[in-house]
């Protein structure tokens, strides 16, 4: 092969290892998955030690590893070295690499071989975005004697890193597209969720999670204002006393507060008239809010402000009411008011007397997987089964999100259990038909529930009356579910 021709053409190698480039960046979109396709090609033609990709992170200032779930660089490595990479990014321009710490482009290629040294060759090579670095390749090879880095080879690397590089851009492209989307789909849940819900404890979970959704590298907390005093609502624990300190100052403050260099962010939760209902604080040690992430949170907190003024306002509504909105059953007040009334009648006329705690199976799947809208079908349908199974004179409430609480006056264990044996056996036999349920992704849904039964014994207060058949169920729950368990205690 004449010289010419060497320097011309790339040899079948580098087509090779070219090839099976694009073919790894185009059947993989994990970034896992692309850096283990890539390693295999390199190593088709190098004797690869390390291969990484570094991407900077305008928003920290940081270099931050592509595959290593984006943990900013500088900690893991020796001080010099990380700011080479630094200047990589910095400094870069079209076609330059470093190799061994010298800036090399590729039009002095005849120089190369001076500062290649026989074992270990570190490579950095720039990705770039039109003509500003944005990351890059670090590629660590060992060399022999024998082997030569050729000319080609730099070539076949410029076309690769551009690839790469292009392959990087769209997919974290897309992932922001997608962030966007699953915000607007959040946005609409929220909505929905304003719409049917008035359960605190059913919403403040659901908003954290939320947030939690898009904001990755903050811890997010959700407080409420209960006669003027802030209390943590969400998640169930708070060690950092500054964060409790300064929600306390909040002071009547409308507007977010950023602080302690964007790395806290306190967003008041405020009613119509301007009254604080509470806030979501954002904190992280290391990261700072970018103003993407502010603006989510804003939105997000904006919305969840008009559904915990109007779950507030429900509840203060539903004082008087006796009914589960979504379900029609008796409500938890109103479970609690018929447990005294039936454990004092059946202490004093001396009359048998049941109680069944029921609890869907895994619900919180059928939220995630389908949907609240999805969730809410299925309560309906469950209470229907549940009042189609029972006697005029038994009492059937929502107990609280998926818990049903039953009671069966003049009713004995035995009998208690053939009734939640039915119950237990309708629900699973129920396809709920989801047909009319806009956006759900599936047709029908079949779920379990488990059981729990306990019948009224002499000396038992109606709190123990149900606490031991929600023991029971709690052991069904631990048995495999789809259960009936009896309380004979
Ligand atoms: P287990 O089998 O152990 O009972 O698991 P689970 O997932 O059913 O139990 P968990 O208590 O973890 O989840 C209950 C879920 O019920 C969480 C909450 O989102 C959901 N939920 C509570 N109230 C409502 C409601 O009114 N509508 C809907 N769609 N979901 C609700
Ligand atoms: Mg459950
Ligand atoms: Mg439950």
């Amino acid at each position: 092969m004449s010289d010419a021709f060497e320097q011309e053409n790339l040899n079948s190698k580098e087509l090779d290892f070219l090839s099976q480039v694009s073919i790894g960046l185009t059947q993989n979109s994990a970034p896992e998955d692309i850096m283990s396709a890539l390693a295999e090609a390199f190593r088709s033609i190098v004797k690869l030690e390390d291969l990484n990709i570094f991407l900077y992170d305008e928003n920290t200032k940081k270099l931050r590893d592509y595959t290593k779930s984006w943990i900013v660089i500088d900690e893991n490595r020796d001080k010099a070295y990380t700011e080479k990479l630094y200047k990589v990014v910095q400094e870069a321009k079209y076609d330059d690499f470093l190799i061994n710490d010298n800036s090399i482009n590729i039009k002095d290629f005849w120089d190369i071989n001076k500062y290649i040294s026989t074992r270990k060759n570190t490579i950095l090579f720039p990705l770039m975005k039109g003509n500003t670095p944005y990351g890059l390749i670090e590629l660590v090879i060992n060399l022999t004697i024998s082997d030569i880095l050729t000319i080609d080879f730099f070539r076949a690397l410029i076309i690769a890193a551009y690839q790469i590089s292009l392959k990087i851009q769209n997919k974290v492209l897309a992932d922001k597209m997608q962030a966007n989307i699953d915000f607007y789909d959040s946005m609409k849940n929220i909505a929905k969720i304003i719409e049917t819900q008035y359960d605190l404890n059913y919403i403040i979970p659901l908003i954290g999670e939320l947030i939690d959704k898009f904001i990755s590298d903050h811890l997010i907390y959700i407080f409420l204002n209960k006669n003027d005093k802030f209390n943590l609502v969400w998640p169930s624990d708070c060690r950092d006393s500054r964060i409790l300190e300064m929600v306390n100052n909040l002071n009547g403050d409308t507007q977010y507060i950023l602080a302690d260099d964007n790395k806290m962010g306190l967003f008041p939760l405020v009613a119509a008239d301007s009254s604080i209902l509470g806030c979501i604080v954002a904190h992280s040690h290391v990261d700072r809010l970018s103003q993407r992430e502010i603006d989510y949170i804003d939105q997000l907190t904006k919305q969840s402000s008009i559904t915990i003024q109007r779950a507030n306002m429900y509840a203060e509504n539903l004082q008087y009411a006796t009914l589960d909105a979504l379900t029609g059953l008796n409500n938890r007040r109103q479970f609690e008011v018929r447990l005294k009334q039936e454990v004092a009648a059946a202490k004093r006329q001396q009359r048998p007397l049941c109680a069944i705690m029921m609890d869907i199976d895994f619900f919180k799947k059928v939220n995630d997987n389908y949907g609240h809208a999805v969730g809410d079908e299925v309560l309906k349908n469950v209470a229907e089964i549940i009042k189609q199974s029972l006697r005029e004179s038994d009492i059937p409430s929502r107990y609280g999100g998926e818990e049903f609480a039953i009671l069966l006056p003049y009713t004995r264990l035995e009998e208690a259990g053939s009734v939640a044996q039915r119950l237990r056996g309708n629900v699973e036999a129920k396809h709920v038909d989801l047909t009319h349920v806009k956006d759900a992704k599936i047709s029908e849904i079949q779920v379990t529930v488990s059981v729990g039964v306990y019948e009224y014994k002499e000396g038992d207060d109606p709190q123990q009356l149900y606490t031991k058949a929600d023991k029971a169920l709690y052991y069904a729950k631990e048995h495999g579910r789809n259960k009936v368990i009896i309380n004979r205690g």
